[in-house]
Formats: structure tokens, sequence, C-alpha cells
């Protein structure tokens, strides 16, 4: 093994080729390579084999890391492939968008000794490319039928993880989702230059391949409540996501012009996709020739910002309140942002919008600075008097993060447990909410989130409803009917 592995003081780290700004600005496409097979090779042998890998202790699936990069090092490609997705049912994914700095490559043993970390998540994307690629993605098989029946309530990454393992154990499973296509925020909230949507979409194929029924533009809440589905299976899943966007509060905010991030990206995700959207056409939703403004500093914003780029925006601005040592985003996504030309003001934050209540012309933006820590250690924006500067916009996307709808009263269901932030309580040893048979997972449960956190727990779902679904056998079958 030796020989093979621990090159980190030879080999300099090295991830897939990045295209450059002005070639990425012109289209949606990702703006990563692949990785060439002697690449990937190369770069997991310089992986030195931890015996206590904090790479694999710092991701959320506990992913067998050091044994799968051994294997790659090793030519073993499909070996390895198979490792990698025995603990991740979508490692293509999360390869393409974990923010690997802050989880796997950011506690690197040889990122600490400041060789530069193994580049874990281009190997696990590569390894599940190849696999597509050379056909050793399995079909799925259900299991022996158990007679039972799953509900699933949103078709995100925590769903659609459900989906597949309680599908490979026997049981029907019909996921219900309001929107017409599967994936949640993988297919309409991320774009195209971060996840290409023929990766989310050949997972749900397979998914719809293997039995697993679809039953789109069905919401909960409109087309049937929570009691209607627990009548119809032997358990239900809430894996509905967060989607109740903060507001702007500020003067002029209610403008023409000033939109949901969310709004923005769907638009933008949906034309990708070859569907004609009305606001889009009609320059609503759509930054051609404007000056933009987006407000946040998340993952949200960063997609925005890079979104209003490649549609043609005259100047991107993002406004963030706090300093870029304290935003929430990746870091990687505002270097890549700022390569393709968004100014960053950070320490700034909006006074009031100018113009009419037809037509945004501008943001009247405050200086801010950090004042002392709140009862979380973190440090309180404040404002510095005299610190107004403007900057001029016809297209204002508000991107200040998301928050539960309230269940409860959409979906009849006064007696399901929420926290006081309005996420679902769920029994973190098993999933389950308060509600026998309920069950919940992803960020309707921990809050906006990422998605190998979604995966997880999807997983971890699947596995407790098929404990429970086990220890009712005798009761009667319910087989989901129209
Ligand atoms: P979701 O993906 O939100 O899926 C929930 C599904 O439930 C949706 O399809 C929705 O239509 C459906 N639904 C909701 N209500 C109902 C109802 N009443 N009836 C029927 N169906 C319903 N994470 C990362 O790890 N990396 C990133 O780069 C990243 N970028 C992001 C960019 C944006 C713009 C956003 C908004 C989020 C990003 N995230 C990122 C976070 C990540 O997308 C989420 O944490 C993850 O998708 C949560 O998965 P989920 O399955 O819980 O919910
Ligand atoms: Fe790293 Fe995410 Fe892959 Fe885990 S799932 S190894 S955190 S890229
Ligand atoms: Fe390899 Fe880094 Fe993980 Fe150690 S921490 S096993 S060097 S990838």
């Amino acid at each position: 093994m030796a020989e093979r592995m621990l090159k980190f003081t030879t080999v300099a780290r090295k991830t897939p080729e990045k295209r450059a700004a002005e070639a990425r600005n012109g289209d949606f496409h990702e703006i990563y390579a692949d990785f060439i097979d002697a690449k990937a090779t190369e770069q997991s042998s310089r992986c030195s084999q931890c015996g206590v890998p904090f790479c694999q202790t710092h991701c959320p699936l506990q992913n067998n890391i050091p044994d799968w990069l051994r294997m790659t090092a090793e030519g073993r490609i499909q070996e390895a492939y198979e490792l990698s997705q025995a603990t991740n049912s979508m490692p293509e994914v999360c390869g393409r968008i974990c923010p690997q700095d802050r989880l796997c490559e950011g506690n690197c043993v040889i990122e600490k000794s400041g060789h530069g970390t193994v580049t874990i998540g281009s190997v696990e994307r590569y390894l599940s490319d190849k696999a597509w690629e050379m056909g050793w993605v399995k079909p799925l098989v259900a299991g022996p039928a158990t007679g039972q029946s799953v509900g699933i309530i949103g078709a995100g990454p925590a769903g659609l993880s459900a989906a597949e393992l309680l599908r490979e154990r026997g049981h029907e499973v019909v996921v219900y989702d309001r929107h017409d296509r599967a994936g949640g925020l993988l297919i309409y909230g991320i774009p195209g230059f971060k996840l290409e949507k023929d990766v989310v979409e050949r997972r749900t194929s397979r998914l719809a391949d293997g039995g697993v029924e679809f039953r789109m533009n069905f919401e909960v809440g409109r087309d049937a409540t929570l009691e209607d589905l627990r009548g119809k299976h032997n358990a239900v899943l809430i894996a509905v996501g967060v989607y109740a966007a903060r507001d702007l509060i500020a003067p002029g905010a209610g403008s023409q012009g000033v939109v949901p991030a969310l709004d923005y990206l769907t638009a933008s995700n949906r034309t990708g996709l070859g569907d004609v959207v009305p606001e889009y056409e009609n320059g609503t939703l759509n930054a051609s020739g404007k000056d933009v403004v987006v407000v946040g500093g998340g993952d949200t914003a960063m997609d925005c910002v890079r979104t209003a780029i490649r549609q043609g925006a005259t100047s991107v601005t993002c406004l963030y309140r706090r300093d870029k040592a304290n935003m929430p985003g990746s870091l990687r996504e505002v270097a890549n942002a700022e390569e393709e030309g968004v100014t960053f003001e950070w320490l700034a934050a909006p006074r009031a919008l100018s113009g009419d209540a037809d037509a945004v012309t501008g943001v009247r933006a405050i200086r801010m600075r950090l004042g002392a820590p709140d009862a979380s250690g973190r440090q309180s924006p404040e404002e510095i008097d005299g610190g107004d500067f403007d900057r001029p916009a016809q297209l204002v996307v508000k991107a200040l993060g998301f928050e539960p709808e309230n269940l409860q009263e959409a979906w009849s269901a006064p007696d399901l447990k929420t926290t006081r932030w309005g996420t679902v309580k769920a029994d973190v040893r098993n999933q389950m909410t308060n509600l026998d048979g309920v069950f919940a997972a992803g960020d309707i449960v921990r809050g906006a989130s990422l998605v190998v956190w979604a995966i997880k727990d999807g997983r971890d779902a699947a596995d407790a409803m098929h404990r429970y679904l086990k220890s009712k056998v005798g009761a009667p079958a319910l087989i989901a009917a129209e």
C-alpha cells in the first residue's frame, strides 16, 4: 500500500480544470471539468490513510473515504464506487455541491499540515460519474413485497434517499410533490452551473424505473390532508423542506422589480429545462440588461448573483450585513462569483429602495460594523452613522433565508408537534414525530441546511420506518389508492 499512497509530499493538490470566467459566464453548464482517470488516481494517492480519519468523522454520512481513495489510487475504480455508494444515495451530487471546505476536506489531516487537502469531493464525483458512464450503477430492484405502503411528502434529497431504501426493502412507495418535477431544491433551486439537471434526473428516473410511484403536482394541504395520507399508507414521511422566505423590511420593498430569490432561481432553472416561463420572458424574473442588487450572504445569494451574471446583467452587487469571514455561504462560491465579475459590498445593508410602486430604480445602503457578540457568541452588525451609499438597481433579489411553512395550519394537522421555529419535532433516535407512523427528515426538521444532511436524514428515516413497519406486520395492509 505504502508506495501507492502518502504522496502528498511529492504530488501537489490539483482540482479538476475550472473553465475561465469569460467562458463560463456565457452559459449555465458546470464550471469544473471531470477528473481524467489518471488525475483521480494520482490525487487519491496523496491520502496518508490516517488511522483516525478526520475527513470521515466530519462527513455527515461517515463515508469510508480513506478506503475508497486507496482503491482509486490502486485503479480499483468499480470497487471504490461500490464502497462510496454504500453510504451515500447521491455521491455525484455531494461531490459537486457539498461545502467540502467546511466538512471532509476542511478537516483532512494533510490540509491541516499545510500540504493542501486531498480533493475528496472531486474523487467522489469522479467515481459516480464513471459508474454511470460504465453502467456500474445497478437498477433499483425492489425486495420481496411486504404488502405495506409508505407515503413520502416531498421529492427532495431527503424524500428521494428514503424512497430508494424503502423500495429496496419491498415496500410500496408513493412520493408526493407539489412541483411537476422531482428533485426539490436540486432541480429548481440550485443552478445548473453547480449541478447540471441531468445528474438529478437520472437519479429520479432510476427510482421510477424501480417502482417508486411519483405523484407530481400534488400539494398536501390542497389535494389532501396529512390525515388523508395516514389513512392510505402504513407510514408517512414528511420531507417538505423549508420555503417561507424571510422578507426584506425597508421602505420601497414592495416595488415591482423586488423579487424573492427562489422565484428568480426557479424561473431560470425552468427556462434551462426548456419550459416557457412568462415572468422570465417578460423580464420580471430576468436580469438581462439590468443593474442587479442581491441582498444576503448565503448559498442562495451566491446562486442569484452568478445567475444574474449569466443572464447578461449590466452590473451585479451583493449586499451582506456582516463581513466575508462571517458569511454563511461557501467561500469557494464567493471566489467563483468574484472571478465572474460580482461586486461584494461586505458590512452593508439596504436602508431603502428608490423608485415607485411600478419600478425599483436603486438601493440606498448603510455601512455596518460588527459590534458586541450576541447570546450565540456571534457579533451583531450595527449601523454606522452617515455611512449611506447608493447603488442603481432595476432588479433587487431578496435572498435572506427560509423558514418552515406553517404545516399545522396548511395541512389541517393541529396535533403535529413543531418547535418554536416551526420545524417539525422528530425523535432523534427514530425520526418519528409525535404522530404514530409519521416520520420527518431533512430541512423541515433541521431548518435550512445542506443536501448531505438531507440525504443522511432520509436514509436514517428509511431505516427507522422499516423497523416500524416490521413491528406492524400482521396489521391490515394499506395500498395507496387514488
Ligand atoms: P427540499 O430539497 O426543499 O425538497 C422538498 C420538496 O418538498 C420540494 O420538492 C417541494 O416541492 C416539496 N413540497 C413542499 N411542500 C409540499 C407540500 N405541501 N406538498 C407536496 N410537496 C411539497 N445545499 C448544499 O449542500 N450545497 C449547496 O450548494 C446548496 N445550495 C443551495 C442553493 C439554494 C438556492 C438553496 C435554496 C439551497 C441550497 N442548499 C445547498 C440547501 C439544500 O438544497 C437543502 O438543504 C436540501 O435540498 C434540503 O432537502 P430536503 O429534501 O429536506 O428539501
Ligand atoms: Fe465530503 Fe460531502 Fe462527500 Fe461527505 S458527502 S465525503 S462531506 S463531499
Ligand atoms: Fe486521507 Fe485526509 Fe482523510 Fe487522512 S484526513 S484519511 S489524509 S483524506
